[in-house]
């Protein structure tokens, strides 16, 4: 038998259900802020997410899925490299969204000089190279936004305040979420902030792992990220971000915590929050369900760079994702089954005959183009079994059609709960059974 990839996951019933209802909450709420949806390409050239995510984090260094035209892959594998190809046949899967969103403003200019921001929100699957696991897959999926051309701390603020009313709306009580904020400076502070890192990590050398060692030198900062609680324990005596701001940063950092203040989102500072993507400049946050146990469930931040990485006029930057599996084990855990009910029917059940099995199928037409969800009897069952089905179906009312129905021009209509029975004239049960429906 032919089984999935492994870290994959087909999404059907509830579970497609409830990613259907991330979409449509997201649609909703990020709508009445103003932003529109956008797909991007689920493979772009790999320099977008070398240039986007930066060629020091894990994503890009080793979780990118590479992708090659059954033309090229042979020479690949032959010359053991794909350093030999253009950038243009250099391709791979998308690992997160803003990189390719990013490119996609670029390269249909969305934020020319003097125009409004562009705000975009997406939801689509994302795949990285990890090792599967509960909440780790490698491909998932995940809604998030891009607002590109603002760089008032209002936005950031802004952007927060969506997220967590976002993360509500799904189902998660307020007070189960944990809201963490750091500002991680710009190009004007961070590189000196990021040589003290550095100084410091070669300092405690000796008590370090070899991860640490190896990112003191291409990314010391991820080293308050390391697994292993010792290097966790000396990073806490490491120099801070938020005390190493330049003014610009420090006054942008209050006037972000001002406006949540303002809005009453509560937050927790942690200057030791860095974000695995490179791009990130000043505001960074995360969201964490207490006692899930699944990880961050959504994070994000400013980028104020990256427009330019991706070949652009420097242009200010922001966003977040939400990771749909993580919501939805979350949720669980707190009795909520994002999926909710599968949407209730109406079955039409005929008795055996070519008169009744031809009205049946006209009165499915005529309930679907009044917008009902209808299901009949496709396989020649007995009138009981159809009633069987109905209920299996978890049908709200059956519309019967028999030769007595026919001759009269009524339709049985029976609800299959209270199993009370009425005859409505034929022409009337669109309209009546949408009335009973709502
Ligand atoms: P990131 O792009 O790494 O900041 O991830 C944003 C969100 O996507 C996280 O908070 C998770 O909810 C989700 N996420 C990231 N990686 C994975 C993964 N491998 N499997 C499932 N969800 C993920």
């Amino acid at each position: 038998m032919a089984q999935k990839v492994q870290g994959t996951e087909d999404l059907f019933g509830g579970y497609m259900r409830a990613w259907q209802r991330m979409q449509d909450v997201a649609r909703e709420l990020f709508g009445s802020y103003g932003f529109d949806m956008i797909e991007t390409p689920a493979i772009e050239q790999v320099d977008t997410f070398v240039h986007g995510i930066g060629e020091s984090t894990d994503v890009v260094r080793k979780e990118m899925f590479r992708v090659f035209s059954g033309a090229l892959l042979p020479d690949v594998l032959e010359r053991g490299s794909e350093g030999h190809l253009k950038p243009r046949q250099r391709m791979a899967m998308r690992p997160e969204g803003t990189a390719g969103v990013v490119r996609a403003a670029v390269e249909n200019n969305f934020v020319p000089q003097g125009a409004a921001p562009a705000k975009l929100w997406y939801a689509e699957a994302m795949f990285r190279g990890e090792r599967p696991q509960k909440g780790r897959l490698r491909q998932f999926h995940q809604v998030g936004v891009e607002w590109l051309g603002a760089s008032d701390p209002a936005a950031d603020a802004e952007c927060i305040i969506m997220l967590m009313e976002y993360f509500c709306r799904l189902g998660f009580s307020r007070e189960s979420l944990r809201l963490t904020i750091n500002s991680m400076g710009d190009a004007a502070c961070r590189p000196a902030y990021r040589d003290k890192v550095r100084a410091f990590i070669l300092d405690h050398a000796e008590e370090m792992c070899e991860d640490c060692l190896e990112r003191a030198q291409i990314n010391p900062l991820r080293a308050f990220d390391c697994k292993n609680d010792h290097c966790r324990e000396v990073m806490a005596d490491a120099p801070l971000a938020p005390d190493n701001l330049c003014d610009e940063c420090a006054a942008h950092y209050a006037a972000v915590k001002r406006y949540l203040d303002a809005a009453g989102v509560s937050y927790v500072e942690d200057p030791t929050l860095v974000r695995g993507l490179d791009y990130y400049t000043r505001t960074v946050f995360e969201v964490e369900v207490v006692g899930a146990g699944v990880g961050a469930i959504g994070g994000g931040g400013r980028y104020d760079g990256l427009v330019e990485l991706e070949g652009g006029k420097p242009t200010p930057g922001l966003g977040f994702a939400v990771g749909f599996e993580r919501i939805c084990l979350a949720l669980a855990e707190q009795g909520v089954d994002l999926g909710g009910e599968e949407p209730s029917c109406v079955y039409v059940a005929c008795t055996p005959g070519e008169d009744t099995r031809a009205a049946a199928f006209e009165t499915c037409l005529a309930l679907r183009s009044a917008g009902v969800r209808t299901e009949a009897d496709y396989q020649g069952r007995s009138l009981k079994a159809q009633f069987k089905q109905a209920d299996k179906l978890g049908a709200r009312l059956c519309a019967i059609i028999g030769s007595d129905e026919l001759a009269a021009g009524v339709v049985t209509l029976r609800d299959m709960v209270s199993h009370e029975q009425v005859q409505v004239p034929a022409a009337e049960l669109a309209e009546r059974v949408t009335a009973r429906l709502a």
